[in-house]
């Protein structure tokens, strides 16, 4: 049974949140996606078994009303499965719109877990996102002069998170300001005493420190519903084990021992990605698509294919990059038009992922976010087992995909993310 269920609005955002949580001592996996009713009613609860199960859910810019019915079958598929608290984790930039979906997918979980009142905290201070006021910095800018501004999808024009909530709900928003949440988790509990008693239903969470953080999520515990980023779950696992719910756990991202071959699929163009590449090349067999040469899926994952056929060995990594500098990337997309040229490359690392677990890799790197949402769907993945962190947000997950359900091991890595040895560092 878990004790946390979380709904997150992005699939990254949930690794992040995931790992949060493995950090402060709780198991945690995250689903991808929710499990069709019709599974759950039939065998009990097919959520795997977690301290916190972490619901990843692509509805950060869908329409306002698709987000809040999936976030509400999210929520009904974690309360069969016993949690006993739900956490709403969205961006630490408030990624919304007047139109929502923060303020609409909060408001539907708090009506439907009749809590009342929920904090709302994006706070990530170890990111620089910090909260003064209820006004949300990104490092020394307010959001609204961070770039945040000229966002394509969720451009943020305020900072001012209480009149931003305000503007996607039923109002009732209120501030938990700085002067309380320093003052520790008695004050902050007295304070939304008062807050509710005035008919708020939400409130902007000051946090300027981790430590602010942790005494909101401690003031929380009895909460039926908490939102904000990953940041504000690093108080919660406490909560528990003070309550004698979660025992202590050295262990909390032991993953099973996975054996069989290793591989890193590169498909980001970052430049981060492509210094890691750079640094592979002197360590292991590199193989480097030429996505303008070959501009056809089948094809490429042919040459991937055949080159891997002599180099698979154990013990030693490949690496199979489609991964290009902009002067190419842009000479592509020039000649198919953008979303052509990245659906081409996707699916050849797909179908070459698919051929790499088929030839026995088992320890699979993913670099890049788009990439890793076509390798996890084409090979069946449903739900990850967290780990311990290769780096800052990319921990070492299991799987038991449908193409090798003994189980295997995942990193799925934001193109920026990771330093320069990654590729070596994931397999050391
Ligand atoms: P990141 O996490 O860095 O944003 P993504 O995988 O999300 O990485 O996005 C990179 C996109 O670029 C993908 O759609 C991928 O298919 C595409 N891509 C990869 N290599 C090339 C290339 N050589 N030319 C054009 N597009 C490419």
């Amino acid at each position: 049974m878990p004790l946390l269920g979380c709904i997150a609005d992005d699939f990254t955002g949930a690794t992040d949140l995931a790992s949060t949580l493995v950090r402060q001592g709780m198991s945690a996996v995250q689903v991808i996606g929710v499990p069709p009713a019709a599974e759950r009613q039939s065998g009990g609860s097919p959520l795997p078994e977690a301290d916190a199960v972490i619901i990843a859910l692509k509805s950060r810019t869908i329409p306002a009303a698709e987000a809040v019915a999936q976030s509400l079958a999210a929520c009904e598929a974690l309360l069969a499965a016993g949690a006993r608290q739900l956490l709403f984790k969205y961006c630490s930039t408030f990624d919304s719109t007047d139109e929502g979906n923060i303020g609409p997918v909060a408001e539907a979980l708090l009506k439907r877990l009749e809590g009342g009142f929920a904090i709302a905290c994006p706070a990530f201070p170890t990111n620089g996102r910090t909260i003064y006021q209820g006004h949300l910095f990104v490092g020394g800018a307010l959001l609204n002069e961070s770039g945040m501004e000229n966002h394509p999808l969720t451009p943020m024009r305020d900072a001012n998170l209480v009149r931003v909530l305000s503007r996607q709900t039923e109002g009732g928003v209120g501030l938990l300001p700085f002067t309380f949440v320093e003052q520790g988790a008695g004050a902050i509990r007295h304070e939304v005493t008062k807050l509710r008693e005035a008919g708020r239903r939400f409130a902007i969470a000051d946090a300027v420190t981790d430590a602010h953080l942790m005494a909101l999520g401690e003031a929380c515990a009895s909460h039926a519903l908490i939102t904000g980023g990953s940041g504000i779950a690093m108080g919660l696992p406490e909560n528990f084990r003070r309550a004698g719910l979660l025992p202590a756990r050295g262990d909390a991202g032991a993953l099973p021992e996975v054996g069989g071959l290793a591989a890193v699929l590169a498909g980001s163009c970052s430049r981060a990605t492509l210094g890691q590449i750079g640094t592979a090349r002197d360590h292991l067999p590199v193989l480097e698509l030429d996505a303008l040469a070959t501009p056809d899926a089948a094809a490429l994952a042919g040459q991937a294919k055949a080159w891997m056929a002599g180099r698979l060995e154990a013990g030693r990594p490949v690496v199979i990059a489609a991964s290009a500098p902009p002067d190419r990337v842009e000479a592509l997309q020039k000649k198919l038009g953008r979303d052509a040229a990245g659906a081409l490359v996707e699916e050849a690392m797909a179908e070459i992922a698919e051929a790499l677990v088929a030839a026995g890799v088992r320890r699979l790197v993913v670099a890049g976010g788009e990439t890793s949402g076509s390798v996890v769907q084409r090979l069946g993945v449903r739900s990850l087992r967290i780990g311990a962190e290769i780096d800052p947000g990319v921990p070492w997950t299991h799987a038991t995909p449908d193409s090798a359900p003994e189980g295997m091991r995942l990193a799925l890595k934001s193109g920026n993310f990771g330093a320069r040895d990654f590729f070596l560092k994931a397999f050391q």
